[in-house]
């Protein structure tokens, strides 16, 4: 029986050659996980995590802000709605 030759891939977060594609031997991460470069230390993190799994840098969402604008939004326009009802 011969092993299954997999191309060793890389971890683009830790860089071990180690455990497979789907599994990194060092960290434990996907390597084909969606990835994005941290602004802080430039190395590749998971895109699914909140901080840089290099540095701890948390990243902030473009979506982070907006969030919380629209349940005020939504609250507001709850409360004005009751507000011109018992006008
Ligand atoms: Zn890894
Ligand atoms: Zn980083």
């Amino acid at each position: 029986m011969t092993p299954e030759v997999a191309p060793l891939v890389a971890c683009p977060f830790c860089g071990d050659l180690t455990g497979e594609a789907g599994r990194c031997g060092g960290c434990g991460r996907n390597k084909q996980a969606p990835r994005r470069s941290c602004t802080n230390c430039g190395k590749f993190t998971p895109s699914a995590e909140a901080n840089c799994c290099h540095c701890r840098q948390a990243f902030t969402s473009e979506l982070a802000w907006k969030v919380p604008v629209i349940i005020v939004l939504f609250i507001a326009a709850i409360v004005l709605s009751v507000a011109v009802r018992m006008l």
